[in-house]
């Protein structure tokens, strides 16, 4: 048992874990929320089925980190993405792993992830207060509390763990950058990343609505004149451009975003080479001989999509098929292997999965989660200079950050 007295700012993933943990290692914690439930933006993780974590090893969970990899080792080390299914499983959280490796509850409701965290922060003795922190107490160095709208809470240790800045509704409005500020950290840039793009193409908002899967999605760099993203998957065209889960891992590469920088390709038939689309180009049109080429290519596309590629390819909508000349196939083809979405921006961060920047990591021990600036102030989750991919990875940075910095808080 310490009588160190732990005070953590934020319940989400990352402040509930930290306060449990600092409350295992016989620390008094009081953890402080300013929304009236516990982990909402948690609540609304995986399409509110959230994917916990992705059951990998450690190289595996650092390969897929968009920012400061090596930071995290320790932290990783500690506090695995195993030991999170365990953590779950053991209290009493059934969970399954799907493809590419992601858990989620059986239940397939985020609900139960939260309650199963707030019940073991509970049971440890953890006292949970709604209220709002509006800023730390530093003295000579060192934190020793933090200040109320009405009052001041005293401590040995403070964790910050107040998120992001998307997603604001659920409370993570940015004011653990303000802290971390004040206190004399550096924040790097915040951008958004995981989010959907705008297109400049003046066709795309016909594509409104129309999802696509198995296509192959290609980001290409056109300052570099490289690729930057390449994978198979799903997305989606919306009134402003392009989104879905292949769109949200393609943002994390474009950090560089300016209007046109950025070209995405997307390959609407990836399982065909050229040759063979075009062998299957070719049959259609017989099939359809007589017919106008907008109504002949419904069995290889979808329809909303046909006059938006007959338009790109140059070709005049009424043409018969059978009058159709090489060249003209082949335009067709090129759309439809390599139809392309100038990218304008981001949209903005509030619609972005997790926020990329953050409190600079180059000023916090990675052993303990600790400012190498103030005495006793620790950081945890989204509100580091940390992001990753999809796939359960972000929570796993809040978990295992969270752990590390409760456990050497108490200390
Ligand atoms: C729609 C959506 C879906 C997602 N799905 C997944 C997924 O399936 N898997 C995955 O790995 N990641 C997912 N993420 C990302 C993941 O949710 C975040 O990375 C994670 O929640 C970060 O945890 P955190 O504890 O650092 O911050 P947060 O979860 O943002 O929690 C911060 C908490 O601090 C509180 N707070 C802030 N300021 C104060 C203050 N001044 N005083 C008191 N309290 C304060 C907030 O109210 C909030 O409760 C998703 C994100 C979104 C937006």
């Amino acid at each position: 048992m310490t009588d160190k007295k732990v005070i953590v700012i934020g319940a989400g993933p990352a402040g509930m874990m930290a306060a449990g943990a600092a409350a295992e290692n016989g620390a008094q914690v009081l953890l402080l929320e300013k929304n009236q439930k516990v982990g909402r933006k948690l609540a609304i993780t995986g399409k509110g089925r959230c994917n916990i974590t992705n059951f990998c090893d450690t190289d595996t969970f650092i390969a897929h980190l968009t920012a400061n990899p090596r930071f995290m080792y320790s932290a990783i080390n500690r506090f695995s993405c195993y030991d999170t299914v365990t953590f779950f499983e053991e209290r009493g959280l059934r969970t399954k792993v799907e493809r590419g490796n992601r858990v989620f509850p059986e239940s397939d409701k985020a609900l139960d992830v939260v309650d199963t965290l707030y019940r073991y922060l509970t049971d440890l003795g953890v006292a949970v207060i709604r209220s709002e922190v509006k800023g730390l107490r530093i003295e000579n160095g060192a934190v020793i509390g933090v200040s109320l709208a009405d009052r001041e809470v005293f401590a040995d240790a403070v964790i910050v763990a107040c998120g992001g800045m998307s997603y604001q509704a659920t409370g993570s409005t940015g004011d653990g950058y303000t802290f971390a500020k004040a206190a004399g950290h550096t924040i790097t840039p915040l951008l958004p990343s995981l989010v959907p793009l705008t297109a400049m193409d003046q066709d795309v908002p016909q594509l409104q609505g129309l999802s696509l899967k198995n296509v192959m999605l290609t980001v290409k760099d056109n300052s570099t004149h490289k690729e930057v993203y390449r994978e198979m998957g799903e997305m989606l065209f919306t009134h402003f451009g392009i989104s879905g889960p292949l769109v949200l891992s393609a943002s994390a590469h474009m950090r560089q975003m300016s209007p046109g920088r950025y070209t995405v390709y997307i390959d609407m038939k990836p399982a065909l080479d050229e040759e063979t689309l075009d062998k299957r180009i070719l049959r259609d049109l017989s099939e359809f001989t007589n017919k106008d080429i907008i109504n002949s290519l419904g069995k290889l596309l979808p329809k909303k999509l046909i006059p938006v590629v007959i338009r790109r390819a140059g070709i005049e909508p009424h043409t018969k098929c059978h009058t159709l000349t090489a060249e003209q196939r082949q335009a067709l083809l090129v759309q439809i292997k390599r139809f392309s979405v100038d990218i304008q921006a981001f949209r903005p961060i509030n619609e972005a999965i997790v926020t990329h920047g953050g409190v600079d990591v180059k000023d916090i021990d990675p052993r303990t989660m600790q400012s190498k600036l103030v005495k006793g102030l620790f950081f945890a989750g989204e509100v580091l200079d940390l992001d990753a991919y999809t796939g359960g990875f972000n929570l796993q940075i809040a978990y295992a950050t969270g752990r590390l910095a409760g456990e050497s808080a108490a200390l």
